[in-house]
């Protein structure tokens, strides 16, 4: 048994922006400034993302924590009325649906998440891009962490108490745009399959020694091998 786990944007699918302004006017609102237009969300958690941003600004983290559940409903209403006015095309990125497709029925394999974002914004922009959130059975969100490195954790002990799955590090599978994403499993030994669908090139995510990197989940059979033999 392998428990697939699947970064969400730049892995799953392309938002077009949508996060990274809903975050932005969620910021704006709450701390009077969206912060940095440098700092790269790309491998954050969202409050991970809200701590840094707001520390450049020199806001205390005891300032900072004490908006945080605030700033993180209206971003949520962002992402919300960004799908709905229909400015961002929120889609699958290339193969996503076909592997998940070959994936989904094998019966040693379980589909899960593990990602930055909060888990009703995780829903709401896999929606987005008309992927059925339930198609993941096991997950660990940015709600539940706010260190990335923290999450594989948070998915092997979901494993075991929703599906009585005691699955092995060496069992995990994360598959993920950035380095974080890469680094994130390895205490636990999980390996990594870097893509490069979002910001990094496929030379960059070599470099930080993943198990398997491809350009993108395009080649449906040579990324399943891959999975399913890791
Ligand atoms: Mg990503």
């Amino acid at each position: 048994m392998r428990l697939v786990l699947f970064d969400i944007d730049g892995t799953l699918l392309n938002s077009e922006g949508l996060g990274r302004a809903s975050m932005r006017l969620a910021l704006g609102s709450i701390f009077g400034s969206p912060g940095n237009p440098a700092y790269r969300y790309d491998g954050k958690t969202d409050k991970q993302i809200v701590r840094d941003v707001m520390r450049l600004e020199g806001h205390s983290d005891e300032h900072i924590d004490s908006r945080m559940e605030k700033l993180i409903e209206i971003y949520l209403e962002g992402l919300r009325d960004g799908v709905k006015s229909g400015k961002f095309n929120v889609r699958p990125l290339d193969g996503v649906v076909e592997l998940l497709d070959a994936l989904e029925p094998r019966e040693d394999v379980v589909l899960g998440l593990l990602t930055g974002n909060v888990e009703t914004g995780a829903r709401t922009k896999l929606r987005a891009a008309g992927i059925d959130p339930d198609r993941f059975r096991v997950n660990a969100f940015g709600s539940d962490h706010e260190h990335r490195p923290e999450l594989p954790a948070v998915a092997q002990r979901r494993a075991s108490e929703l599906l009585g799955l005691e699955i092995a590090g060496g069992r995990m599978v994360v598959i993920g745009d950035t380095p974080a994403d890469i680094a994130c499993g390895r205490s636990l030994g999980a390996k990594a399959i870097g893509v490069a669908s979002g910001h990094y090139t496929v030379e960059q995510l070599l470099e930080h020694d993943p198990y398997a990197v491809f350009p993108s989940l395009k080649n449906t059979q040579q990324v399943l091998e891959k999975i399913v033999n890791a």
